[in-house]
């Protein structure tokens, strides 16, 4: 039996979704890409398919995850930006061919120059991740709240006080040790 490979966390911004492919950083991190067939993947669902990739162009893709993440997280606690990360970033933004097109139902697509181009798709995900940095969209970076995660996300919330990189994970993990530990208390205040 060949063990299924880890599902996809995706959101709606697409740099954070691309930094979620390596979640709980800060515990036992699981690799949410592991082989180049399951960055197609990633990229498929995130409307950036390719036909093929290598295992450089994986590699790459994972240094740029790295170097969004960095500067996210930078961002998130206003430290000084990374320049490693910056050049990884800007490297991957002008390096790819991808263009903009509008559908007849009014939708963006993105056509990348040729179906092999996993650069053209990292340059779509790295400008996306410069746009949320530079501060030019509706929202905030923060990071995660569960110790085990760290995650940063776009907060778009009103009062910009969300505490979860997502709710169905992390979120409901923290509710439920909550509740465990209120039962816990209960049970004691009956022993007692
Ligand atoms: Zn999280």
């Amino acid at each position: 039996m060949s063990a299924r490979p880890p599902g996809f966390r995706l959101g709606k911004v697409l740099a954070t979704s691309f930094t979620g492919t390596l979640t709980e950083r800060r515990g036992d991190p699981v690799e949410r890409i592991p082989t180049p067939q399951r960055l197609i993947d990633w990229l498929a669902v995130n409307g950036l398919a390719v036909e093929s990739c290598t295992t450089a162009q994986l590699e790459r893709a994972r240094e740029l995850r790295e170097s969004i993440h960095a500067a996210a997280t930078a961002t998130a606690i206003q430290d000084p930006l990374p320049a490693p990360a910056v050049q990884v970033i800007n490297d991957c933004s002008i390096q790819g061919r991808a263009a903009a097109v509008l559908t007849p139902e009014r939708n963006r697509q993105w056509q990348l120059s040729s179906a092999s181009r996993v650069e053209d798709a990292l340059s779509v995900i790295a400008a996306d991740a410069i746009s949320i940095i530079a501060g030019e969209r509706d929202g905030k970076l923060a990071l995660c709240a569960s110790p085990t995660c760290r995650a940063a996300f776009f907060d778009t919330s009103q009062s910009r006080t969300r505490r979860w990189c997502d709710m169905n994970t992390c979120g409901n993990r923290q509710k439920k040790a909550r509740f465990n530990a209120n039962q816990r208390t209960t049970a004691d205040g009956k022993a007692g």
